[in-house]
Parts: structure tokens; sequence; C-alpha cells
């Protein structure tokens, strides 16, 4: 795995892939959630999406709005 592929959600704090997410600073959970971005459909694998590697985590603002 190529750790330049890897960033950290501004939102969330959980690792993904930056090219799985349409916005730089987020993941594609955050960025879909606050932007209306398309979303990934997670496959849990190992504590974090094959696909994204989104680990799960939700900041508070984002449990707040669902
Ligand atoms: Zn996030
Ligand atoms: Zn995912």
């Amino acid at each position: 795995m190529n750790s330049i592929n890897i960033a950290v959600c501004d939102e969330c704090g959980s690792k993904f892939l930056k090219s799985s997410s349409e916005m730089k600073g987020l993941c594609p959970e955050c960025a879909s959630v606050l932007y209306g971005y398309r979303d990934c459909k997670h496959i849990f694998r190992d504590g974090k999406c094959i696909y994204c590697h989104w680990d799960g985590s939700k900041s508070e603002y984002i449990k707040n709005m669902k």
C-alpha cells in the first residue's frame, strides 16, 4: 500500500484513500453526508472499508445530523 494515497479526514479523523473521495480533505462518507457527493458502498474488512479505507469514524457533528 502506498501511503501517499492515504489522507486523514478533516471531519471524522479517519484515514481514507484519496482516490476514493471527490473532496481532498474529507472521506467519502463525510463528503456525502455534508455535501451530497457520491457515497461509497462501504464493505468493511479488518476494521476499514476495502474501497475507501474509511474506518467507520463519525464526528459529533455528523452523528447529530442523522
Ligand atoms: Zn470523514
Ligand atoms: Zn468505503
